[in-house]
């Protein structure tokens, strides 16, 4: 298999190498840019399969940035960023990134959010993108026939908790915001939806969770992820 490469766009001359060095001993092939110019510019010319960007750059916003790439690709992002507060972790996912690591972060943490990432892309190269059966687990969607099945078992899911699990597994993966999910499920993203959806992810949990393993993890303040098991 080739290499997997990743970009890392940081300006913390002490972070960056942190993370060189665990690419390298982990045999990734890696690229680092040190401002967002050089980053989009790297990102362009090489390809990366996986960027690791941190959010606050002396030159360009990690923001913009990911507007820009998302522009013309969808190369996983993984954000990297001091800032805790969930509003600019909400932004850059709302912006199109895949995921996030909060400063600081332990090695086992990156490296963890690089092989989900990196399971991801093969299961993006691998799955024909328009596909009728979806599997994870012990869990099956058949999106042609709107059934859902858990242990070979139809369940019974409400026509939301359906659109809900749709939405989840077509994004496996990828942690999905409030605004996002409230936007697709309703149309709409005021409070009450959000109170809403706390509801209707109890209850879908209830029914596909019930062997005790947990398809979906709840990042508090951010949203929702479907991991693949
Ligand atoms: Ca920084």
């Amino acid at each position: 298999m080739n290499k997997i490469s990743v970009l890392v766009i940081e300006d913390d001359v002490a972070i960056n190498n942190l993370i060189k060095t665990t690419l390298e001993t982990r045999d990734y092939k890696y690229f680092s840019a040190y401002n967002g110019l050089d980053g989009i510019l790297i990102a362009t010319s090489q390809n990366p399969d996986i960027i690791l960007l941190d959010l606050g750059l002396p030159d360009i916003d990690g923001n913009e940035i990911i507007k820009k790439i998302r522009s013309y690709s969808n190369t996983p992002i993984i954000v990297i960023s001091a800032r805790s507060e969930d509003k600019d972790k909400v932004e850059a996912l709302d912006n199109g990134a895949d995921d996030y690591l909060t400063k600081p972060f332990s090695v086992d943490e990156l490296l963890a959010r690089i092989r989900s990432t990196s399971r991801r892309l093969m299961y993006m190269n691998t799955v024909p993108f328009q596909t009728n059966l979806f599997e994870n687990g012990e869990l099956k969607i058949d999106f042609a026939s709107g059934v859902v099945y858990f242990q070979e078992e139809e369940i019974h899911l409400t026509p939301i908790e359906y659109k809900l699990l749709c939405l989840l597994a077509r994004n496996v993966g990828k942690v999905l915001t409030y605004t996002f999910i409230t936007k697709e499920i309703w149309g709409s993203s005021w409070d009450n939806d959000v109170a809403s959806l706390r509801v209707f992810m109890a209850t879908l949990r209830k029914k596909i969770e019930k062997n005790g393993t947990s398809y979906i993890q709840t990042h508090v303040g951010v949203g929702y992820r479907m991991i693949r098991i």
